[in-house]
């Protein structure tokens, strides 16, 4: 067993609690000045400071020990000075534990360029020019200093730079936040990765300048961590290549240069390669910094990202599907509109020890979703939500109790697989 400690100082660190030998799993504790995390933890979003339908009361109810919200959306509306007024994020929200902020980059460029809403997963399914429009459809352009997008709101035009996205998550005020990246789909070309890969890294000393000056500027306030995000598409030398320049990263200041807190792995990932490119980037990363896995959740995934020495990550899909009826259960995703529930009373999954499970039945959740009710939302969002968060907390404790592999064999032979990356 290894036991590596971030050094703290500023309110913010990192210790391994539990690393079993020959695996880049670990357990740990993550230290934010509001409150710990203890990791592996899947985080659950809340993109516009709210988790969709449901409460941040009930959120901590069901074990959510963070929640991730997103800069680009927030900066749009209601504007990042109102956060910054209300005291930050986690008061505004009436969320007082830690948060996370999305930099910006990828909803910039998704909502921009005209991803595809989901990024990655089985990249054979779609052709290249479904995945990115036409120039003339774009509604973000990326040059070297950064990129002017169009909002998705009411069509005025924004410019986000590394130093603007530092600034509106300095406003925001979340306890981690992202450098701002430039991500990139699996359908551009090799050269055009290389030079995001580069862009990627020139901002990163950009963003650990303004972060810098910042955290200074601002030092009333509780510090924020920043994670440096590593890209770099489905190509081994790129993903290496990134990890080394990341790590190895550090702002301008010849008196005290710093260096990311953590690190993002993030961009265009496949998800039968994911757990390879993982291995690629955490072999390289320093192994006494966090590491979260930007945008990915759906189950079978968070095992590969743990085995492969993932922390933290944060993905939509388990509300997004929630809210289309979609749960999760130990045996597979069903959808609880089907008529076959009309009169299923018993609870959505009998394992499950969610509010939904322990006071609903499936019979009254698919009425609800029949009769289009909001409170079916809110019940499905709790279970889903439920569900995830626990999974990762039951490999945690695996990984404590050295049972991992027995806990990964029990669940994938049961669980039927779908696919599952979504980013919001
Ligand atoms: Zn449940």
């Amino acid at each position: 067993m290894r036991i590596n400690a971030l050094p703290s100082g500023n309110g913010f660190s990192f210790e391994i609690n539990h690393a079993p030998e020959n695996s880049l799993a670990r357990a740990g504790t993550i230290s934010t000045p509001h409150g710990d995390v203890a990791t592996p933890a899947f985080i659950p979003v809340g993109t516009k400071a709210t988790v969709k339908s449901v409460l941040p009361e009930t959120m901590k109810e069901l074990g959510a020990q963070a929640l991730l919200a997103n800069a680009y959306h927030l900066y749009l509306q209601p504007g990042s000075d109102i956060l910054d007024e209300a005291g930050g994020l986690s008061r505004f929200m009436n969320w007082p534990g830690p948060t996370f902020t999305d930099s910006g980059g990828f909803q910039v460029l998704s909502l921009g360029v005209g991803f595809k809403k989901v990024l990655a997963m089985d990249a054979q399914t779609f052709r290249s020019d479904e995945v990115v429009a036409g120039n003339k459809e774009r509604l973000a352009h990326v040059d070297d200093d950064g990129v002017t997008f169009k909002s998705h709101i009411d069509g005025s035009m924004h410019r986000f730079t590394p130093e603007v996205s530092m600034r509106v998550q300095h406003q925001i005020g979340a306890d981690i936040i992202f450098a701002f990246d430039e991500c990139t789909t699996l359908h551009n070309t090799r050269k055009y990765q290389e030079k995001a890969l580069e862009r990627t890294r020139a901002w990163g000393i950009r963003c650990l300048d303004e972060h810098q000056k910042l955290t200074l500027e601002r030092s009333e306030k509780p510090y924020q961590a920043l994670y440096g995000v590593i890209q770099g598409a489905q190509y081994e030398d790129l993903r290496k290549k990134a990890a080394t320049d990341m790590a190895a990263l550090r702002s301008s200041d010849p008196e005290n240069p710093i260096a990311f807190d953590g690190f993002g792995l993030g961009g265009a990932l496949d998800k039968k390669t994911l757990g390879t490119i993982l291995t690629w980037m955490n072999e390289i990363l320093p192994e006494e910094k966090p590491r979260h896995l930007l945008g990915i959740g759906a189950p079978e995934d968070l095992f590969v990202g743990v085995d492969n020495g993932i922390d933290t990550f944060d993905c939509v899909l388990a509300s997004r599907i929630a809210r289309t009826s979609a749960v999760y259960t130990m045996e597979g995703r069903f959808n609880l509109s089907n008529a076959a529930y009309r009169r299923a009373f018993e609870p959505i999954d009998s394992e499950c020890d969610c509010y939904t499970c322990t006071h609903y039945t499936k019979a009254y959740v698919h009425h609800l979703f029949r009769g289009k009710e909001i409170n079916a939302a809110t019940l499905a969002t709790i279970h889903n939500e439920r569900f995830i968060v626990r999974l990762v907390d039951q490999m945690r404790a695996a990984l404590i109790a050295g049972d991992y592999p027995e806990l990964k064999a029990e669940f994938m032979g049961r669980y039927k697989h779908l696919s599952g990356q979504a980013r919001d």
